[in-house]
């Protein structure tokens, strides 16, 4: 089968490898219908992270072709959506809905599912099937709710986005947009977006938000304070991963409001008087976005939402370099891979 493998920083190349097998009677293997390259891939890409020859993707949907002896309520021929953690979903961790820590989670970026096929470990903890075989033009959307969709929900679940709440979002990438999404359907009132590219602050508006903030840093706060009659805002999400957009976002938080943050942590090392002042909560992490799955589907099934949009460049996986390329310069949002 066809496989992305990094061989180093800036270095994506397409081969040819072994198809995966079952190795546990809990794994099922499935055929990808459509992967995508993640902002999380930037960082080995750019060499903020080290690299070698490493299998590249954790993003999936797919077909099932085959299960292990012990797999029950996962079936050959379904079309299936799973999160980039596998997870028995049956631990205790796992049913106080922390898959992502579930006590034999499988990290599925080490498996890579940037391929023509993949192994899943703990197959019926870790996959959800569709209500049927999906129409191409919801394909997208699934594939979002594997990753992005799933993170982004999580961070506005942390942050408490709801109902009379204010929330602003640090980030416009695929999680930080489909956080306003997320917002926006758990009810939230006012949505602000930290954006200066044109074309995202299109797609915030179009997912929600009602208000965008181009300054960054201090001034993007004082921004949100003025929106919010110098109190911040209730619910705060960070879709980052930087010491600035961590700092932002405590800051841009009202007192005894929420910060949800989901960026994968780079060097971020908040000051202690400053965490101490500020009176805010503090939740986020690897989203468990196993716990979020089957109703992320139901609403993506149904056409309620249309998280599939943050898909900006579509190429076939043999061309997987110039998706990493264009998600690197910024040309390219998110990049979907067709298998
Ligand atoms: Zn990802
Ligand atoms: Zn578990």
């Amino acid at each position: 089968m066809r496989q992305v493998v990094m061989h180093g920083p800036g270095n994506v190349q397409v081969e040819d490898r072994e198809d995966p097998k079952i190795l546990e009677p809990t794994d099922a293997i499935i055929r990808l219908s459509a992967t995508c390259i993640c902002g999380s891939d930037l960082w080995p890409y750019r060499g903020a992270e080290p690299v070698d020859h490493q299998v590249m993707g954790h993003e999936y949907v797919g077909v099932v072709e085959e299960v292990g002896s012990e797999v029950r309520t996962i079936k050959v021929g379904d079309f299936v959506v799973g999160s980039f953690w596998a997870s028995d979903n049956t631990c205790e961790i796992c049913q106080a809905g922390y898959q992502a820590y579930c006590v034999h989670r499988v990290l599925m970026g080490t498996l890579g599912t940037q391929s023509e096929r993949a192994r899943i470990p703990l197959a019926d903890g870790t996959l959800v099937a569709t209500p049927g075989m999906p129409d191409a033009s919801l394909i997208p959307s699934l594939l979002a709710a594997s990753d992005v969709l799933g993170t982004g929900w999580f961070a506005a679940v942390a942050a408490e986005a709801g109902p009379g709440k204010t929330v602003a979002v640090v980030g416009d990438g695929a999680v930080g947009l489909l956080g306003i999404l997320a917002a926006r359907q758990l009810g939230a009132e006012r949505i602000i977006a930290f954006s200066r590219h044109t074309d995202r602050q299109a797609l915030a508006r179009e997912f929600g938000a009602t208000d965008i903030v181009e300054e960054r840093g201090d001034h993007g706060v004082e921004r949100v304070k003025e929106l919010t009659a110098g109190l911040g805002a209730h619910s705060v999400i960070e879709a980052v991963g930087t010491q600035e957009a961590m700092m932002q976002a405590i800051h841009s938080t009202r007192a005894g409001g929420h910060v949800g943050f989901v960026g994968v942590s780079h060097d971020v090392a908040v000051p202690g008087d400053e965490l101490f002042m500020a009176g805010v909560h503090l939740h986020g992490g690897p989203a468990p976005v196993r716990q979020y799955l089957p109703e992320l589907i139901q609403l993506i099934w149904d056409r309620t939402i249309d998280p599939g949009k943050v898909f900006d460049l579509t190429l076939p996986l043999n061309r997987a370099a110039e998706g990493y390329q264009a998600m690197d310069k910024r040309t390219a949002t998110k990049v979907l891979l067709t298998v």
